[in-house]
């Protein structure tokens, strides 16, 4: 008998980490399904990167991060599939979902809540 819980307990264990598992992948589905339709927002908004200074080539968004001038952007402002666009797209999306926060659908809704 104490054999047949022991595998009904593994079983028990398999389906959580399942289910765990499938609540993690929703949550990625989920990050990624916000990022893109951010970046498609964007994209509507501005032709290269908000974030891109054509004067200096600076990136706004490592600006603050980096004091010895490694704020430049290499891509001259084209900021699809950008790493640090989507990274700072990840950031918020995190920011938002850990304060329970609505997640906004439109660029500049987000950028302005900057
Ligand atoms: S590095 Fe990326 S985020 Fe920064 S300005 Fe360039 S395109 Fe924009």
């Amino acid at each position: 008998m104490s054999s047949n819980k022991s595998v009904k307990m593994s079983e028990d264990e398999i389906s959580k980490a399942l289910a765990k598992a499938e609540k993690e992948a929703e949550k990625k589905d989920h990050k990624k399904i916000w990022i893109d339709k951010m970046m498609k927002s964007a994209k509507t908004y501005y032709k290269l990167c908000p974030y891109y200074d054509k004067k200096t080539s600076s990136c706004f968004l490592t600006l603050s991060s980096t004091a010895n001038g490694e704020n430049k952007c290499t891509r001259e402002g084209k900021y699809e599939n950008c790493p640090i666009f989507l990274a700072f797209l990840d950031g918020k999306y995190q920011e938002y979902t850990s304060k329970k926060k609505i997640l906004p659908l439109d660029f500049l809704d987000l950028a302005q809540s900057m």
